[in-house]
């Protein structure tokens, strides 16, 4: 669709008509936010180029029937014309691309991983599980070196267990299919469980978890279980990204609104230009990758902003990095 500098349609084609619901109507030289009063369409998609949001959320159309997703660019035309210096805006190009294709394949994409880690996930519990077991002199003694098979069998079965739990909770931000149960709780088990089970791998590179005193907290408004993955995941890749023999620190702070939980390391640090990015899914900061999917902070972000809070990140490379979430606080 073409739109002069006054947003009167100057043209537009067979395919734009059918979407738009305007096929029935004598349009051309019609000013657009008349033909808008009554296209709810077509009133957003001035929107959008009205505030210069040119690339904002898809749009979902139904037409003839069926529901298809579009992508809106819209292409400003300036000229420049002789002897001036100031550029004359003369219209605006708007074109809709339909992505509906891309749509469902990343929809196919994502089932499968949905089903594939959810089919995994069972079977490699147990596979823990039943180590676990070995490793117990109650199920008989096993020689050193067997320990040592069983020991390390047990820390890649944990990895997969944390991959796999991973992919689960990324496909189901996803799908929409997150259940969030908030409730009025304690954030201080919550931090101590998210310790402990960072206990055993932070020992192995003899990095010291330092928490202060967690009395006197608010409560918070969160779900437990999501609360807990994040703080975990924030203390897991705090020992990650950290050098051996050093400490990875807990604070806590206190908002009119917020509760604060902050993990700081002194580890290999983010540089600047990578700080949005790293919340992003599948984003590693290149050359620095550990074992892992790039997606723990993706996942952190969607569950804390989903609970009403927020994820920010402070790091200097070299330097170490500080995570803090802000929980809601329970006004009761
Ligand atoms: P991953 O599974 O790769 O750790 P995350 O989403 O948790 O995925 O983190 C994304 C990227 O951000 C990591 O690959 C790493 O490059 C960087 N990162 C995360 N936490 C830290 C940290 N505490 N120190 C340095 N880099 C970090």
């Amino acid at each position: 669709m073409g739109l002069d500098d006054k947003n009167r349609i100057l043209f537009i084609n067979e395919q734009a008509l059918v979407i738009t619901g305007l096929a029935n109507l004598q349009v051309i030289g019609r000013k657009a936010e008349e033909l808008a009063l009554k296209n709810d369409l077509l009133r957003t998609l001035l929107k959008n180029m009205l505030s210069g949001n040119a690339k904002g959320e898809n749009l979902k159309i139904y037409s003839n029937d069926k529901e298809s997703h579009f992508e809106q660019l819209i292409v400003p035309i300036n000229i420049l014309p002789t002897g001036e210096a100031e550029k004359r805006h003369i219209g605006t190009f708007m074109i809709l691309r339909n992505i509906t294709a891309y749509k469902e394949l990343d929809a196919a994409k994502t089932n499968f991983i949905a089903t594939v880690s959810h089919e995994f996930k069972t079977p490699i519990a147990s596979m823990k599980m039943s180590l676990q077991l070995l490793e117990n002199e109650k199920t008989g003694a096993l020689n050193d070196e067997q320990l040592s098979l069983v020991e390390s069998l047990r820390e890649d079965t944990e990895r997969l267990l944390r991959t796999t739990g991973e992919l689960l909770n990324i496909t189901q931000v996803e799908t929409g299919k997150a259940q969030f149960q908030l409730a009025n709780l304690d954030i201080a088990p919550i931090i101590q469980k998210a310790i402990e089970s960072n206990d055993k791998i932070a020992g192995r590179k003899d990095i010291r978890l330092i928490v202060p005193k967690l009395t006197h907290l608010p409560q918070i408004s969160a779900d437990a279980e999501k609360a807990e993955w994040i703080i975990s995941n924030l203390i897991s890749n705090a020992v990650r990204y950290s050098y051996e023999n050093s400490e990875v620190k807990i604070h806590t702070a206190l908002t009119p609104a917020y509760v604060e939980i902050a993990v700081q390391d002194d580890g290999i640090g983010i540089p600047e230009e990578h700080h949005g990015k790293v919340f992003e899914k599948y984003f590693r900061v290149p050359g620095n990758e550990k074992d892992g999917t790039g997606l723990g902070l993706s996942i952190s972000k969607e569950f804390i902003e989903a609970m009403g809070g927020y994820i920010k990140l402070q790091s200097d490379i070299g330097r170490g990095s500080i995570f803090t979430v802000g929980f809601r606080r329970n006004h009761g």
